[in-house]
């Protein structure tokens, strides 16, 4: 629904007819762009007591008028899908962002409607149980743990062993992403995965040993930690990154719809977010890149590497492996091709070096992160990589849980073991 309200804009006085899109949370964030001025006004709306729509302005005011002066400038603004910034009266193009979202999705947008609605309604019935499922996940709490999942999972079988937890855990975060996946890059990074972690593999007595060292360290709990973290950070955020889905379904190449703009700033927040997790991901190498290792060649240090680097820089030992750059780091990942893949699909060293920049901004009047004497990132193609990062993300964390599994059971055989003796 789209609704009309008027604004007194703080730069140059001249009365704004504001065109919002309500619909979704009941606080929106956007801002809008003076054309007079070009002067950028943040707020936000409240759409809690319809129909009257409430701003909450940063500068100027709202106004109420009875009537809207002949001339007045129109700006259209959504908060939650790219609308053409072109756009102001319905019967512009992209006047109605709904309806311009649906020519450009056609039948895909069945797949926005319902895998946003369903993954916000996740969120608000069970993402503060699943959050505190994590905590106790997290501090091996099992009797905590073992209580709280049916609140969120009352069909699943309750977990009687550790590596039950571990895969409990994962499949509560699977079921609540994948309404929102829009590729097939997971599924296939997992697959792919999964031949790597394969206790029967040629080299599974080294694979066995590794797994009971790698367990065994607080390294691997620390890097848990942190990707469990990245993962909370990038739930909260999604009324931020969610536009980002719309642009993901999109086909390709999206240059074709012309200047999409999202009017909404999240972009100091998003940024933490996107630096937090691409660091994440790159962090986990050096665990990977060792089971890869030993599973296929029978020892965590038996690296192959990528002719890129020198002699000096190619490292002897998983330790040594640590000191590389994340670029040097991600380099490696040619011995698994899938990965290698999904790794350049979905995190954007590019785009994480340029917001990185201590000069980056969101330039509010065109839409983009700009940084001086670099070309500039469309805020919405910036959302867009954002809502990807769950991918490398997942499936680093799966990684991680494979591992985690499989040292449980060998804990298991052991305990089995010493009983019969
Ligand atoms: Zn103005």
């Amino acid at each position: 629904m789209i609704a009309r309200t008027h604004v007194r804009c703080p730069g140059c006085s001249k009365v704004i007819a504001l065109r919002l899109s309500i619909g979704g949370p009941d606080t929106q964030p956007f801002y809008y762009v003076c054309v007079a001025c070009g002067v950028a006004t943040r707020g936000a709306i409240d759409a809690s007591a319809p129909p009257k729509v409430a701003l909450n302005l940063e500068d100027g005011e709202q106004l109420y008028l009875d009537k809207e002066p002949p001339g007045t400038q129109v700006v259209t603004v959504d908060s939650s899908i790219p609308l053409l910034g072109s756009a102001k009266e319905m019967w512009d193009v992209g006047g109605s962002p709904f309806i311009y979202l649906h020519m450009i999705l056609g039948n895909r947008l069945d797949l926005y409607v319902k895998g946003s609605g369903k993954f916000r309604g996740l969120i608000e019935a069970d993402g503060k149980r699943i959050d505190r499922l994590i905590t106790y996940y997290l501090d091996r709490n099992w009797s905590a743990f073992d209580a709280a999942v049916p609140e969120v999972w009352p069909d699943q079988n309750l977990p009687t062993l550790v590596w039950h937890r571990h895969d409990t855990m994962h499949r509560l975060l699977d079921l609540l992403t994948a309404p929102v996946w829009t590729a097939d890059i997971y599924p296939r990074m997992k697959e792919a995965w999964n031949k790597v972690q394969n206790p029967a593999c040629a080299h599974s007595a080294a694979l066995l040993v590794a797994t009971r060292t790698a367990v065994a360290t607080s390294e691997l709990i620390d890097l848990q930690n942190e990707l469990f973290d990245c993962f909370r950070l990038w739930i909260r955020s999604h009324d931020a990154w969610m536009p980002g889905f719309t642009m993901n379904l999109m086909p390709e190449p999206r240059a074709q719809y012309g200047d999409l703009r999202v009017y909404r700033d999240d972009f100091p927040a998003l940024r933490d977010l996107y630096i937090r997790v691409f660091e994440a991901c790159h962090s986990a190498l050096p665990f990977l890149m060792g089971r890869l290792n030993v599973s296929t060649r029978g020892s965590v240090d038996a690296f192959v590497h990528p002719p890129e680097l020198s002699a000096k820089r190619q490292p002897k030992t998983v330790a040594a492996f640590h000191k590389l750059t994340s670029w040097e780091r991600a380099l490696y990942l040619r011995g698994l091709p899938v990965w290698e893949t999904a790794w350049t699909e979905t995190l954007d060293r590019g785009l994480r070096n340029k917001i990185g920049h201590a000069k980056v901004r969101h330039h509010l009047q065109s839409g983009e992160l700009r940084v001086q004497g670099e070309d500039s990132v469309p805020y919405s193609a910036f959302l867009a990589k954002t809502h990807l990062l769950i991918i490398p993300l997942l499936a680093v964390m799966n990684a991680v849980k494979l591992t985690l599994i499989h040292g449980a059971m060998l804990d298991d055989q052991d305990a089995a073991r010493n009983k019969q003796l």
